[in-house]
């Protein structure tokens, strides 16, 4: 991808480094959390943003023994790219999808009603390998799932059907939760009793899962009643916080992987009164200079942090004066004279003073998910820290491979 052709041509426009210690610091955290249970790094939708396979592999390194993605073209890349020896489940399942495919690249797949199961069974039959079926309960979340009572009687009397005939194997239980990042809100526990309900069910009619599992970064964070046989992290193996309200990263031992900053394209002066940015929405107070930050919402700057989103440089934040535009967008530098080129840090773990994530989530009102996972492919993701020897780490010469 963009990596390689990026390290060719420094210094770049801009970038996104992924600091790979970090996520893997953040794995090992994380499984200390939830001891009893194994860990299934969520790398859906590019690990959010961070760059699938390599996220893939520093997470495999640091004792993630499960992949999860979103789609099973997800879960086919990382199996084509080398990632052989973890358990790799995908859950979003459209009539038609690639079972067949799935099923030779010995993925867990999920399945939430009959239609899913008549498919995955028959294209075991083709395939003349059983599937690995994980059957997923809707507990609550009201999204994917099978409803609790006749639904899913019905749903698992045919799967230990379809698994009798050896056309599948259920491997695993599962649900999701809707309100586990608000702890105290009833549903939780309303969840978690109909989760215990619907496994009890399963198992009382046959199913021998490997894994039961129902809890994603929130719940691993706050609730060891969730953690079951296995816990699905996404966001924190990222280093941010599911949401402020439960805590900083650093509450929980976690560090934000990601750093994205750009190289000031232009610095000049401008007189006060001089409108900034398409609709002219700032107006310098007085004499100023202002600073270009190469990057717009075409790279997923939310467009909707005009005039709030907080940018470091030269040891200040800075305000994005007016609209964000297509590929760019300005600062206010207050009189300071940065050379052109000069680093302004977007967001970052914040050690340096920079802003966070979770600030561009405040100043665009949505949540910090949304800011790493946008992130467009027109940034180069520079992977440091890459190796688990630390000799060329602490050199800083920060291995790139
Ligand atoms: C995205 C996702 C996760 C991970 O959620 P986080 O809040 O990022 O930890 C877990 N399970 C399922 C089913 C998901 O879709």
């Amino acid at each position: 991808m963009t990596e390689t052709a990026a390290l060719r041509t420094a210094p770049l426009r801009a970038r996104a480094e992924i600091d790979l210690a970090a996520l893997r610091a953040n794995v090992r955290t994380l499984r200390a959390l939830a001891p009893g249970a194994a860990l299934m790094a969520v790398v859906k939708s590019d690990a959010y943003g961070h760059g699938a396979v390599r996220c893939a592999r520093a997470a495999v390194q640091a004792g993630a023994a499960w992949l999860g993605t979103a789609t099973p073209e997800e879960a086919l890349v990382l199996r084509a790219a080398g990632l052989d020896d973890v358990r790799i489940m995908c859950w979003l399942w459209t009539p038609g999808g690639p079972w067949r495919e799935a099923i030779e690249a010995d993925l867990d797949v999920s399945v939430s009603g009959m239609w899913a199961l008549r498919e995955v069974t028959e294209a075991a039959r083709q395939a003349g390998a059983p599937a690995r079926v994980q059957l997923k309960a809707d507990t609550g979340l009201g999204r994917g799932g099978c409803q609790p009572g006749d639904d899913w009687a019905e749903l698992v009397g045919e799967a230990l059907r379809a698994e009798a005939d050896g056309l599948i194997r259920i491997t695993g239980l599962w649900s999701h939760f809707a309100c586990a990042d608000e702890p105290g809100h009833p549903s939780i526990a309303a969840q978690l009793s109909r989760f215990r309900e619907m496994v009890a069910y399963a198992e009382a009619q046959g199913a021998r899962p490997e894994v039961r599992h129902i809890a994603n970064s929130p719940a691993t964070l706050t609730l060891p009643d969730s953690h079951f046989d296995l816990v699905r992290t996404g966001i924190a193996t990222y280093g941010i916080s599911p949401s402020p309200e439960l805590g900083s990263p650093a509450d929980f031992g976690l560090k934000p992987v990601m750093t994205l900053s750009a190289s000031l394209a232009l610095v000049k002066h401008v007189p006060g009164g001089h409108g900034v940015s398409y609709g002219h929405h700032y107006l310098t107070p007085g004499e100023t200079t202002l600073g270009l930050v190469p990057l717009g919402y075409a790279d997923g700057i939310p467009r909707h942090a005009s005039g709030a989103g907080p940018v470091l440089v030269g040891g200040k934040w800075r305000t994005v004066a007016g609209r964000i535009a297509m590929d760019q967008f300005v600062v206010d530098l207050g009189g300071d004279e940065p050379e052109a080129g000069a680093e302004a840090v977007l967001f970052g773990p914040g050690d340096r003073g920079e802003p966070t994530a979770e600030d561009w989530a405040q100043a665009a009102g949505t949540i910090a998910y949304e800011i790493v996972t946008r992130i467009g492919t027109r940034v180069p993701r520079v992977y440091v820290n890459a190796t688990t020897d630390a000799t060329p780490d602490e050199t800083g010469m920060r291995p790139r491979t």
